[in-house]
């Protein structure tokens, strides 16, 4: 049984694999996708991590677990599907037992004394652990538009950075009016002929300095009050169509390129049930990381919080392992 399963190795996870095994501790990270970064490899440049200004953001995911295999830290590529206490998963095979429901009653206090801990269901086995740290992080929220799903890959894209190189010299729009939906923008604006940024309000939801670099861009059109109602296009997109939210005016845009950056989705549907969550599925739990179920802790993108960063990611990737010492060494 491992001491530590965690769950995600965006820089949340990766941090706390340090630091656990720093610790000492028997400790694996689980992965669904074959390259560990999370988020963050889908920006090109990160330029707020203190001592790395300017760092691809490829570059700093890469760096993260690095650092985690020079230590040893223990990595599984595996998607987890389910997460339940083992007394919960003991009392469901007792009740599957067919005719023994007397029997049933008799050995839950039994199975309680004997086990502890949790069972982590992945799509490639079932993984035993004395406590978990949830570092799902978060995945792009949609538009939810007619088209986007059907066009998604052929011209619909969620990451600039990844896609961005197919759009050389083409017209794109960004929806979106947030610090990555501007960030998306001025990347695109390097090698795109045009980029229409389309804003669902007046005024954009980005850091100030992000602000001033797009709206310097010659060959960037902001949209102001105007939303997405649908992508165009048989196998690639054509157009975009919008409306003006104040005056309720269609317009429909030739485009080779929908870039979708509307915000995230914390990544917690596993949790649910298990720990308490907010009406948006962000995992209630403090700074010590601790969720509301004993040996359940939470850190990163999908912990409530007020600045979700790779700084505070990391920050609570290392909170995280205190707490789960301090839990396994009774103090909590
Ligand atoms: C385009 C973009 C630009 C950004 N720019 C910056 C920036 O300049 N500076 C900055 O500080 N921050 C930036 N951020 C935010 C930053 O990337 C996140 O705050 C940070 O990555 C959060 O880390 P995390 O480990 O909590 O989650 P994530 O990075 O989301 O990592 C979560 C990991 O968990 C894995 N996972 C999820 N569910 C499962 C499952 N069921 N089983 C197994 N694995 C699972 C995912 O595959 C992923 O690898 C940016 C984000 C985006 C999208």
């Amino acid at each position: 049984m491992y001491d530590l399963v965690i769950i995600g190795s965006g820089p949340a996870g990766l941090s706390a694999s340090i630091y656990a095994k720093r610790a000492g501790l028997n400790a694996v990270t689980l992965e669904q996708n074959p390259m560990s970064g999370g988020q963050v490899l889908n920006t090109y440049e990160v330029d707020n991590y203190p001592g790395l200004p300017g760092i691809n953001g490829f570059d700093l995911g890469m760096k993260f677990r690095e650092h985690a295999d020079k230590l040893g830290c223990e990595f599984m590529e595996a998607a987890v599907q389910e997460i339940k206490t083992v007394e919960a998963a003991r009392r469901e095979a007792n009740q599957k037992e067919e005719g023994k429901a007397e029997m049933k009653a008799a050995s839950l206090p039994e199975n309680r004394k004997m086990d502890s801990g949790f069972i982590v269901a992945t799509d490639q086995e079932e993984i035993k652990t004395r406590t978990i740290l949830a570092a799902m992080g978060a995945t792009h929220a949609k538009l939810g538009v007619p088209g986007e799903e059907e066009l998604t890959g052929m011209g619909v894209s969620y990451c600039a950075t990844c896609d961005g190189a197919f759009f050389r010299g083409k017209v794109t729009a960004v929806v979106g009016g947030g610090d990555v939906a501007v960030e998306d923008a001025i990347f695109l604006a390097r090698a795109c002929e045009k980029v229409y940024l389309i804003h669902r309000r007046d005024e954009l939801r980005a850091a100030a300095v992000l602000q001033k670099e797009v709206m310097s861009l010659p060959n960037v059109e902001i949209l102001w009050d105007t939303v997405a109602k649908k992508i165009e296009g048989s196998d690639k997109v054509q157009a975009l169509v919008l409306e003006n939210v104040k005056t309720g005016e269609n317009k429909v845009l030739a485009v080779d390129g929908v870039f979708v950056a509307v915000g995230i989705i914390p990544s917690g549907d596993i949790l649910k049930g298990l720990v308490k969550q907010d009406e948006n599925g962000y995992v209630l739990a403090g700074e010590d990381c601790m969720t509301s179920m004993s040996g359940v802790f939470a850190a990163g993108d999908i912990r409530k919080k007020k600045l979700r960063q790779v700084v505070t990611a990391v920050a609570d990737g290392a909170n995280a392992v205190t707490s789960v010492l301090e839990y396994l060494n009774g103090v909590k």
